[in-house]
């Protein structure tokens, strides 16, 4: 039997329709990679001894994974139960999610932002509502506030957002949680909190014990420099934290991934050090590049945001033809991760060139 005569397996349709993950570009040897907002940091070497030391491939790992959570919720100063580990904390999103809404249900977030969001709330049947970001690329929480209805169960809020750098301050998402009803779900993505410099933004931590109805999402990908091993976590209250649980597709947090956690994190001093480094690159390229010219929101992840409009994609490919292999979203801009010294120095370079040429 020819494929075609097959009969065609029933499928949801929204699924079908969706598009794959979009990675980062990968880049040459010779090229930088700044397209998916890793940190350029080769890992500490307790961290490579820590994974090397991890050989029992042959069995599964924990999968409550109780010593990560124990050092996190030491670290946090929460009960164990009161912290949940996933691979990265895209899977994290996608079972709070699962575990709230469903369909006929809205999932409400701030528009652009990360990503996967979208086909994270299709692939839970229920429906996206985006309100757009504001004119200076951070969210609307008021609109936001304005837009819930008796469907909405997420409010999804990300605080550096992905990919225009913006923050919330502390005083917007105070005044956005005084109006959300508290049965319904806050999920603060703080996928880059450790990158904040700006005083004002919101931290969700403090925040937890006053609403029983946020979460913070927190990852090992990025501060810490673990992308490659797939490791976020949680914080929030116990009901919440154990109804994502139970969407979980059990032990996905591998032992190998558990211990790089568990060595990133006592060599956290160590590590955030390196944080500053991309910090102060940050800063020194958004001051470059807004004497340039550039109108760059005030970046707090390791990224900036070019608002290049309809010359996204060119821009994106005379800076992919030196070596600089970003992140484009056409018509809108273009996301650049702050990597090596080098990097930087050739982007700030690079970019007082295009701005002359600009109509
Ligand atoms: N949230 C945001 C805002 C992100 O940008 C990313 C990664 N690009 C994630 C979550 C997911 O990160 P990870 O799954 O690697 O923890």
């Amino acid at each position: 039997m020819s494929p075609s005569d097959q009969p065609s397996v029933r499928l949801r349709p929204e699924i079908v329709a969706l598009p794959a993950y979009r990675q980062g570009q990968a880049a040459a040897a010779t090229a930088f990679k700044l397209s998916s907002n890793e940190n350029p940091f080769d890992p500490l070497p307790g961290v490579i001894e820590a994974v090397s030391a991890e050989t029992a491939y042959n069995r599964y790992p924990d999968a409550s994974a109780l010593a990560l959570r124990q050092r996190l919720a030491a670290k946090y100063e929460v009960g164990v139960d009161e912290v949940h580990v996933g691979a990265g904390s895209v899977a994290l999103l996608a079972q709070f999610i699962l575990a709230a809404a469903g369909p006929g249900d809205e999932v409400l977030y701030s528009w652009r932002s990360f990503e996967a969001y979208p086909s994270l709330v299709t692939v839970a049947g229920a429906t996206s509502v985006r309100v757009p970001n504001r004119d200076d690329h951070g969210h609307d929480l008021p609109e936001m506030a304005a837009r819930i209805t008796e469907r909405t169960r997420v409010v999804i809020v990300c605080s550096p957002n992905n990919p225009t750098g913006t923050i919330v301050t502390s005083d917007e998402f105070e005044a956005f949680m005084a109006v959300v009803p508290n049965n319904l779900l806050v999920l603060l993505d703080e996928a880059y909190a450790e990158f904040v410099t700006d005083p004002e933004a919101v931290t969700g931590l403090p925040l937890l014990k006053r609403y029983p109805n946020l979460v913070v999402l927190r990852t090992f990908s990025k501060a810490y420099g673990l992308a490659g091993l797939r490791v976020g976590y949680a914080l929030g209250p116990v009901p919440i934290l154990d109804a994502a649980r139970a969407t979980a597709i059990p032990l996905s947090v591998t032992g190998v991934a558990g211990a790089a956690a568990i060595a990133s994190l006592a060599a956290s001093d160590q590590l955030l050090r390196r944080v500053r480094t991309i910090t102060e690159r940050r800063d020194a390229a958004w001051r470059a590049l807004t004497e340039q010219g550039w109108n760059i929101p005030a970046p707090q992840g390791n990224f900036v945001w070019l608002p290049a409009g309809e010359e996204t994609t060119d821009i994106a490919d005379v800076l992919s033809a030196v070596g600089l292999v970003v992140r484009p979203f056409p018509p809108e801009g273009i996301r650049i991760s702050i990597g090596e010294e080098e990097s930087v120095e050739k982007l700030v370079c690079m970019c007082a060139d295009i701005v002359d040429d600009l109509p």
